[in-house]
């Protein structure tokens, strides 16, 4: 078997841990002898994966009590239009435009009300993230929307925004279990699990549970209404159950390498470890304001789209694989998510220093 070091932003690198315990188990879970993947989900064992599940996440990102956490389907993207659905009251929300992915929300948000644009960083291609201590936050916003880590561009969030007493609703796909969150600050929290805890199909909304109510958008789908998943604790209809159960199984990998405090370190480390380099390199350097830098994408050029397209054929030959920048930002990006080790991290600032001495 041979592994590489795979910096993709998503579907993104898994702990081998999580990987070959899964392959053990594979033919026969837990004495059932069946796969998690032809078990039934009204099964007693698969209500045991679920339960497990959610009581584990609700520990390591220590939930309160009035939050519900939701496993659903239908990726990040459709959290574009179930948010709006099921939370625009009074038909306004106000959106910060930060990248792509918020820019996606803040358009699917206009079909279904009015939704303001009140901050953005498109002016400096997305590379930082505006001043948000004193936002034009509208009176009759329903919400205020962020992305709280641009996969594309690399930023993050260091202090959330100033809401002015609205509903803070944060798309943390690509920070999901990063770093400790305070949950009472938001009203939901949710992201897409293909970056940092499980294989794609699986949506994790944690949300307030007086924001889930049947006073929706008329015409609102009944698989859109949060108030189906959380009256049917998640299992409505069929849930992409071999998702949920790996996610499960990265929360116990996660609760086993020491809790979100320690991934933080851990993230941090590795994050430092890039970023110093590409403070002192001569040929590469970081796209991203040092103040926003995120702690899981790193995106980075040489300034030569020739050299880059190299840099990115040698790397990979060298077992680091996914390191080609988005197609909007050109250039290098380096997904570090939890699962990636330090060494991985110490190999490409290796290759990367070879990389300089050979090509300046
Ligand atoms: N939000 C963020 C921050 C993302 O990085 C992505 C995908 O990369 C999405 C949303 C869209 O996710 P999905 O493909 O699950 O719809």
């Amino acid at each position: 078997m041979s592994r590489v070091y795979n910096f993709s932003a998503g579907p993104a690198v898994l702990p081998e841990e999580v990987l070959s315990e899964a392959a053990a188990e594979m033919m026969d879970y837990n004495g059932t002898g069946m796969s998690v993947m032809e078990m039934s989900h009204r099964s007693q064992a698969f209500q045991e994966i679920i339960d497990t599940a959610e009581a584990d996440l609700r520990e390591l990102m220590n939930i309160p009590d009035n939050y519900k956490v939701l496993f659903l389907q239908g990726g990040a993207s459709q959290q574009f239009a179930m948010i709006p659905m099921n939370l625009m009251k009074h038909g306004e929300a106000d959106y910060i435009v930060t990248g792509q992915w918020a820019k996606k929300a803040w358009q699917e948000a206009q079909k279904y009300g009015k939704a303001n644009k009140i901050a953005t960083s498109e002016d400096k291609t997305f590379s930082y993230i505006p001043d948000c201590s004193d936002l034009p936050i509208s009176e009759n916003a329903d919400y205020v929307y962020i992305c709280e880590n641009n996969t594309i561009y690399g930023t993050k969030y260091k202090e959330l925004p100033n809401t002015k007493g609205k509903i803070l609703v944060s798309d943390v796909s690509s920070c999901f279990l990063s770093e400790p969150v305070d949950v009472s600050k938001y009203g939901i929290i949710y992201g897409g699990v293909q970056k940092n805890i499980g294989p794609a199909g699986v949506v994790i909304v944690i949300i307030r549970e007086d924001l889930i109510s049947d006073d929706v958008l008329e015409g609102t789908p009944t698989m859109l209404k949060y108030k189906t998943h959380a009256d049917a604790g998640s299992l409505y209809n069929t849930p992409p159950a071999y998702g949920i159960y790996i996610c499960g199984k990265v929360f116990k990998w996660l609760k086993k390498q020491g809790g979100l405090e320690a991934m933080k370190e851990r993230n941090e480390k590795k994050a430092k470890l890039l970023y110093d380099y590409l403070d002192e390199s001569r040929l590469f350097k970081g796209t991203v304001e040092k103040k926003d830098r995120s702690l899981m994408n790193v995106p980075f050029v040489t300034g030569d789209k020739e050299l880059d397209a190299k840099f990115v054929k040698e790397a990979k030959e060298a077992g680091l694989e996914n390191l080609k920048g988005h197609r909007t930002v050109g250039g290098m990006r380096a997904s570090i998510y939890n699962a990636m080790p330090y060494e991985g991290v110490e190999s490409l600032v290796t290759f990367m220093k070879k990389f300089e001495e050979a090509n300046l």
